[in-house]
């Protein structure tokens, strides 16, 4: 039986006021999550990926960031609906989050011991000793060594690694039925971001949480995710299973972030690509294409009118593209990129 959806964000729209004007940092994203799934949403800083997740869990600042449209439905009820108050009830409880850089998170002043056993203290009545038994059952989960040790110590006691374990051990103590994920390994070290990546895919499956993975490197996105959301400019731009985005790209800015990933099966690693140009303003997102300025296969169509959505012979598989336009597959004869 297929699992049931878990999350389903539906047409977000997210500005944030400034002087210049609005900033359009979500413009009508819809993605869904599904119980015991994996999930990555990527694309480069600003394209509003952090933008989207903090929104979904209620973690935008509410003083010049405003939702001006669509639905978070978290087993059916709208996060969007819900008052700061009731919606602290889901932070940290059933909705967790991972952030970037344990060290700017973590509180320097406390003992890593307390803030572990902290949203478990918030959220259950459990009692200081049944917290911190309930810490240590977490941190021998993660496999952290000498638990009890280690719950004395201050974050800057603890290596770089041990510290972004410390925050998984925060985000899971209370059994959240969805990890966020953001950008979880980019402060590390490779080695290390391996052993993160791992940890989590294990967790997943003792646990049965469902993970968001934000992330701009598709290197880490390809053993972890069962589908995935391309994100440029606020908007996705291909959804597809991980398998298809991998080997059947069909937008150039998923092939632009395939493109920037070592190859290990290359003897000979030949050059990286970086994608030209930087993204779009989002105070005055451009006419068509938002990608169209850094395409090279952009053509007079892509900077007047939109892409519209195409789908493809695999299930759910989309993207939004003039070149996969059957009337610019017929005069090609193939798709651009097969062409080359
Ligand atoms: Fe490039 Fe045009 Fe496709 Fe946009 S619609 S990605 S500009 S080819």
């Amino acid at each position: 039986m297929e699992n049931r959806k878990l999350l389903e964000v539906k047409d977000l729209v997210v500005h944030f006021d400034t002087f210049q004007g609005a900033v359009q940092a979500v413009r009508g994203v819809s993605w869904y999550l599904k119980e015991k799934e994996t999930v990555a949403i990527v694309g480069e800083s600003g394209c509003g990926k952090t933008v989207s997740i903090q929104t979904v869990i209620g973690l935008n600042p509410r003083k010049n960031g405003s939702v001006r449209g669509g639905e978070v439905l978290f087993e059916g009820k709208d996060l969007l609906a819900l008052t700061q108050k009731e919606m602290r009830e889901y932070q940290g409880n059933q909705l967790s989050i991972i952030f970037q850089d344990p060290f700017t998170f973590l509180n320097p002043t406390m003992t890593v011991g307390e803030q572990i056993m902290e949203p478990y203290l918030l959220h259950s009545r459990a009692s200081r000793q049944e917290a911190r038994a309930r810490a240590l059952e977490i941190l021998r989960l993660i496999s952290l060594p000498n638990p009890e040790e280690t719950m004395k110590r201050y974050p800057h006691q603890l290596s770089g690694g041990m510290r972004q374990r410390v925050m998984v051990a925060m985000a899971l103590i209370c059994d959240p039925k969805i990890l966020f994920a953001d950008e979880p390994t980019t402060a590390l070290d490779v080695t290390i971001q391996a052993q993160i990546m791992e940890l989590m895919n294990g967790l997943k499956e003792k646990l049965n949480t469902s993970i968001v993975l934000i992330t701009h490197d598709m290197g880490v996105v390809a053993n972890m995710a069962e589908r995935i959301y391309v994100m440029y400019a606020g908007k996705i731009v291909e959804h597809g299973d991980a398998e298809t985005v991998f080997h059947h790209p069909k937008h150039p800015y998923t092939w632009g972030l395939l493109g920037s990933v070592p190859r290990l099966d290359e003897r000979i690693q030949s050059e990286l690509y970086s994608i030209p140009g930087t993204p779009p303003d989002l105070i005055a997102p451009p006419k068509g294409c938002a990608f169209a300025a850094r395409c090279r296969y952009a053509k007079q169509i892509c900077r007047k009118c939109e892409p519209p959505r195409i789908g493809f012979e695999e299930p759910e598989h989309y993207a939004y593209c003039w070149l996969n336009h059957p009337e610019c597959i017929r005069r090609n004869g193939v798709t651009v990129r097969e062409e080359e």
